[in-house]
């Protein structure tokens, strides 16, 4: 069983240490606390799981804690990808709901398994997840500001569980200050991939990541006999091409565990029962 969880860049110049300990100590307790749950749960499960306890936290960019688009407007994306069943589920641009990453989890066995805006939250509400306001209006000049200058991170996990199952789960609030309608790579093949090989999960700038199909790419290429440390490396080095800003972390069926990213920093923990491995 392993676990990895990231919680998204990390920015020194916009963000004080103190956020970034408290970002730290709280990666720490959640994984902890889905270290425990993946002993009785599949990994699909406890992708969501952990993702959902990321989401919770305030100070991550997903769920509670979402960044605000360019019309001061909360919506969120998340996908769930299995990779035993190889099926994706997501939510792109959902409002109102306390977990997005539980709304993917449910359309999981659907036909119907991407859902976005309105369609979304409608389906949500049919399916008893309660409405939730992520608006934050006291705090909304506060929020402002701070997150002008940089974003506070998208939230993401992959999980190798003790039937050499893996599963990817991520979850955001976008950019900051999109435009109205602009689609985040979370709730994507690019951002958030998975089959019986390798796990994948992406921060970073979202156009970047879809014209790079970073996680799609890293998974094909250790189902094609890459180790992962490998596949991560040429895939990195083509995002460089275009100039691109993004991390990942990912996980391949041995439990091998591998993170890159672009630019320094992204904050995240892995878990491996034995230690935590922080990094950032
Ligand atoms: N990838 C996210 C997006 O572009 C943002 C992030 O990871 O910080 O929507």
């Amino acid at each position: 069983m392993k676990i990895i969880i990231h919680g998204g860049f990390f920015s020194e110049s916009s963000q004080t240490a103190e956020t970034k300990i408290a970002k730290q100590q709280s990666l720490t307790n959640i994984i902890d606390r889905s270290w425990d749950y993946l002993k009785e749960h599949t990994a699909a499960e406890t992708a969501v799981f952990a993702v959902s306890l990321l989401e919770d936290d305030e100070l991550f960019n997903a769920g509670t804690g979402s960044q605000i688009q360019s019309d001061g407007k909360i919506r969120m994306s998340a996908s769930l990808m299995n990779g035993e069943t190889q099926k994706f589920s997501g939510v792109i641009n959902i409002e109102s709901v306390k977990n997005p990453i539980k709304v993917a989890e449910l359309l999981k066995d659907e036909d119907d398994r991407v859902l976005g805006g309105q369609g979304a939250k409608i389906y949500a509400s049919a399916h008893g997840i309660e409405d939730y306001s992520t608006e934050i209006p006291q705090r909304r000049s506060e929020y402002e500001e701070k997150l002008k200058n940089g974003g506070l991170g998208t939230v993401g996990c992959v999980v190798l569980d003790k039937d050499g199952k893996l599963a990817a789960a991520t979850s955001t609030g976008g950019k900051g200050f999109e435009l109205v309608g602009r689609i985040s790579d979370s709730a994507t093949v690019a951002g958030n991939y998975a089959n019986r090989h390798c796990a994948v999960s992406c921060t970073g700038v979202g156009e970047d990541i879809v014209s790079n199909a970073t996680a799609t790419k890293i998974v094909t290429r250790v189902s094609d006999g890459l180790s992962v440390q490998e596949a991560f490396r040429r895939t990195f080095s083509e995002l460089a091409e275009i100039d691109g800003f993004a991390g990942a972390i990912g996980i391949d069926s041995y439990g091998n565990i591998h993170f890159q990213e672009s630019h320094p920093t992204m904050v995240f923990a892995a878990y491996d029962g034995e230690k935590h491995m922080m990094f950032k």
